[in-house]
């Protein structure tokens, strides 16, 4: 407890490069001592005013969260600036963490979360089923509630079962026109397929049934112990990766990651870079392997795919569609390593952005920075597969890249976009 007193006297005395210190060496590299401290903070804060350890979250074991939770609940019903004014901030932020790593401890008090409308715990509603259906169409059918009503279907989409999505298409606007790329542009056309897209879902209606737009099956990239020391022995204290999506259990399965690729870039005639290769589908996943991803981080533009299609030995050709870009830096390729396939631990089937998490996986459903965009292939014009994502880690990309898959035209895409 002193050595607790001691750590937070170096924050309110503004000492923050030591404080950052202790807290990484001393505090999160032991699970039982971040829960510790993090309780410690719960019970003394409203004194303390510190914001700082929320992310301790990240570091304390899942089987905990119970308790954190019940710290936090007096905070369950406020918005942001009421919890800070009542001294219980930090209670607020771990409940929105909270929200997305273990959604299932809200599920009871959908009720009083929607009654005081804290849109901040929209993640609460996550796989809650059919539960709170009753009061979500309630307002949707009450003209004068129209400016709740965006909230109230979002929260269908988020309780992730087929009710909530046909209510979700119920009650939403008609969506009368998609983009699609026709002629090789974009453009924005009549739906007249029947087309249902809730993206937040990642789900899609065709063909009269609810289709997934994203793989279930999910699997983190585990970095090399080796790379993850170098990086963290020269990173900025608050900067090193060493919370709990960086500490996983690895499978068998492994993966080639990064270096220069093979395609070449069309665009700007540079290298091209290599994103990873797929030598075989992992359990979970139906696509036809192998697979080589590649792009060009030097032509890559914020919103706008890359595609590249796929010889049946996985090498790509990436389609020339791009304007050329004059840039003023050189982005260098990702570093060379083998990568190994690790399950993604419930924790962070769902993750939520965030500057040092381990956002680099395969399957299960996208960290969108802007908000959702699933692409659709350029042959086929279907959605594509949102297949896997890289972000910030070993190599700092300043961005977080998606990559989409259509099976049957064997093309990907690939999409980035900054913070
Ligand atoms: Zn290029
Ligand atoms: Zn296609």
């Amino acid at each position: 407890m002193t050595e607790f007193i001691r750590v937070l006297d170096l924050y309110a005395q503004k000492r923050y490069d030591e404080f950052e210190m202790i807290l990484t060496q001393e505090i999160k590299s032991d699970r039982a001592k971040a829960f510790e401290f993090l309780k410690y903070c719960l019970q003394s804060s409203g004194s303390t005013k510190i914001v700082t350890p929320h992310e301790l979250i990240y570091y304390v074991s899942p089987d905990r969260f119970i308790e954190i939770f019940a710290f936090c609940l007096p905070a369950l019903g406020l918005n942001y600036k009421e919890a800070e004014r009542s001294g219980i901030s930090l209670q607020h932020y771990l409940l929105e963490h909270l929200s997305w790593q273990a959604p299932g401890l809200f599920h009871t008090h959908l009720e009083n979360i929607w009654e005081k409308s804290v849109d901040e715990l929209a993640q609460a509603w996550q796989d809650s089923g059919e539960i709170h259906h009753t009061r979500l169409v309630e307002c949707l059918e009450d003209e004068s509630r129209a400016s709740e009503h965006r909230q109230a279907l979002l929260r269908l989409e988020l309780s992730n079962c087929v009710a909530g999505f046909e209510l979700a298409r119920q009650y939403g606007k008609p969506q009368d026109t998609i983009w699609m790329v026709v002629d090789d542009e974009w453009k924005n056309v009549p739906n007249t397929q029947g087309l249902y897209l809730l993206e937040t879902a990642g789900v899609e209606f065709r063909d009269g049934s609810w289709h997934r737009l994203y793989n279930t099956a999910s699997y983190h990239f585990k970095f090399p112990e080796e790379a993850l020391e170098a990086h963290n022995s020269q990173a900025n204290e608050h900067m090193k990766l060493n919370d709990d999506s960086w500490k996983l259990t690895s499978t068998a399965d492994t993966i080639r990651y990064g270096g220069v690729g093979s395609a070449g870039c069309p665009i700007c005639e540079r290298e091209s870079h290599h994103l990873f290769t797929l030598k075989t589908a992992p359990a979970g996943f139906d696509i036809t392997t192998p697979i080589v991803f590649e792009s060009c981080l030097y032509c890559m533009m914020s919103s706008r795919p890359m595609y590249a299609h796929h010889d049946d030995s996985g090498r790509p050709t990436i389609e020339p569609s791009y304007q050329v870009f004059e840039r003023t830096y050189e982005p260098k390729p990702l570093q060379e390593m083998t990568v190994s396939l690790s399950q993604t631990p419930d924790r962070f089937y769902r993750q939520e952005w965030s500057g040092v998490q381990n956002l680099s996986r395969l399957g299960g459903p996208a960290t969108w920075i802007q908000g959702p965009e699933h692409e659709i292939c350029p042959s086929c014009n279907k959605r594509m597969l949102f297949l896997s994502q890289l972000g910030d880690g070993i190599d700092y990309i300043h961005t977080t890249i998606y990559i989409f898959w259509c099976n049957s035209c064997r093309i990907s895409a690939v999409l980035n976009t900054y913070t």
